[in-house]
């Protein structure tokens, strides 16, 4: 299970919209104990991804590198990835389980015609040949 809290929420909702009608990404900071993962930084990253963006994003290593020390040095954990699907559902693509890795969560939020619909997490398997869906909590937007 994972639990957004409510500021990194507001921010992820924020930059999702923003980001509309490209696909937004970022990093998820916080702790993981008892089962239950908890969000309580979100961190904008940008989306590398040197094509259409409406369909795609790209993390570049050195920024997920970067976020790693952020959480670190705030005594947290790296916890997962975001990224957004602009007028589309928050399911996760082919290209979504041949670009994660088996220890994030990643949270998908749907932005439909610029506005927030609903979101999404996913815990990929070792193989990245299937991603089961992880109980999402998050505050009302
Ligand atoms: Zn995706």
């Amino acid at each position: 299970m994972i639990r957004i809290e409510e500021q990194p929420w507001r921010a992820m909702v924020a930059h999702a919209q923003a980001s509309y009608p490209n696909e937004c990404c970022g990093a998820m900071i916080g702790t993981a104990g008892n089962g239950e993962k908890v969000v309580r930084v979100a961190l904008a990253l940008e989306n590398a991804f040197a094509g259409e963006q409406r369909q795609r994003y790209e993390l570049r290593p050195q920024d997920l590198l970067a976020a790693d020390r952020q959480a670190r040095a705030r005594g947290m954990d790296l916890i997962g990835i975001y990224h957004s699907h602009p007028d589309c559902g928050a399911y996760f693509s082919e290209t979504d389980l041949k670009n994660s890795c088996p220890w994030y969560s990643f949270v998908v939020l749907s932005v439909e015609q610029g506005r927030f619909d609903h979101a999404a997490s996913f815990l990929p398997n070792p193989e990245q040949t299937a991603a089961e869906s992880e109980p999402l909590i998050c505050p009302k937007s």
